[in-house]
């Protein structure tokens, strides 16, 4: 795979100064049971990198600490960490909301009975992406039959109350196959909306359009194609000031495998650790907020402010 950070890191992209944190994202691991073309963390199954037990019994301690009101959980697929029930129960007792990362077919996986009720027991706000409403789009991206096991895991929460208007929330997302910006979310999600009730009666709450960031399995196919310095361009060309107020990085801390923190997640899977001596870990939160602190950028952080922006907030500027 060809390297993205070398092409990177000379930017002019203005760094954002850090809010108090309000959303700790944990990525519990690289393991997951799908691998798919654009995953920026190149996760799969036969990744075996997983968070601890002494890391993962630092994130209630956190969550209290600093009192931060969201636990965003993602990976790999998050729901095959051994420990991701207990995690989630505690931070719930805790009275933090959860939010977790979902690929939708995980909930069909060997050991994973009951996790939609689960899910469902505990208000646990689904992310899910789905790249297209067809599936011959899906499997493209995704592979082979993930497109039908998805609609029935959507199905399947949409019978314990996700997705409709008041009720527990399933968010999806879509990024766009190809080196190209996504269109409009108020446009991509009428049409969701319109085609998976019309063809599977799924419903839910709203779409996040993603762009792609040029790194990792995507960036290193730009990099193979030729096209790096033409997206790059795209990003650039996209940018709008407005974005710049709104991308996660201000509010939201990301936290590795290990427990080392990062500003975001593409910050995470670039290795570019906070800024300042030493790497930063979880268990310096106990003690010391980041508000204040310049968030540490590179060029793909235009991928934040371009059209849509990529912070899976979605759509920052409508
Ligand atoms: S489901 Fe998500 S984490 Fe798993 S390979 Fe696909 S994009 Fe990566
Ligand atoms: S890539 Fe990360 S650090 Fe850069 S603007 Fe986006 S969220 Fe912030």
């Amino acid at each position: 795979m060809h390297a993205t950070l070398p092409l990177l890191q000379s930017t002019d992209f203005l760094a954002p100064r850090r809010d108090a944190v309000e959303i700790l994202q944990v990525n519990l691991g690289y393991q997951c049971n799908q691998s798919c073309l654009h995953c920026h963390v190149n996760a799969g199954p036969n990744r075996t990198e997983m968070m601890q037990g002494d890391a993962i019994d630092l994130i209630p301690r956190v969550l209290e600490a600093r009192g931060i009101g969201t636990l965003d959980l993602t990976g790999g697929a998050p729901e095959l960490h051994p420990r991701f029930r207990e995690l989630v129960s505690k931070a719930v007792a805790l009275g933090v909301h959860v939010m977790d990362r979902c690929n939708l077919t995980v909930l069909f996986e060997p050991g994973q009975e009951g996790l939609a009720e689960f899910f469902a027991d505990n208000e646990v706000e689904i992310m899910a992406s789905l790249p297209c409403y067809t599936a011959a789009n899906v499997d493209k991206q995704r592979g082979e039959g993930v497109f039908d096991k998805s609609i029935a895991a959507l199905q399947k929460l949409n019978s314990l109350g996700y997705g409709q208007e008041g009720g527990l929330v399933l968010n999806l997302v879509y990024n766009p196959s190809g080196p190209s910006l996504p269109c409009s979310q108020a446009t991509l999600q009428s049409d969701y909306k319109r085609e998976l009730l019309k063809h599977f009666g799924v419903v839910f709450n709203q779409l996040y359009v993603l762009t792609n960031m040029p790194i990792q399995r995507f960036g290193s196919m730009l990099v193979s194609k030729g096209q790096f310095s033409d997206y790059m361009g795209l990003l650039k060309g996209g940018y709008s000031d407005a974005n710049l107020g709104n991308v996660m990085c201000r509010n939201l801390v990301s936290v590795d495998w290990q427990g080392y923190l990062y500003d975001c997640d593409f910050n995470q899977q670039l290795g570019l650790a906070l800024p300042g001596n030493g790497h930063p870990h979880l268990r310096d939160l106990l003690h010391s907020d980041l508000r204040g602190n310049a968030v540490r950028v590179a060029d793909h952080c235009y991928g934040c402010t371009a059209g849509q922006g990529s912070s899976c907030a979605g759509a920052l500027h409508n």
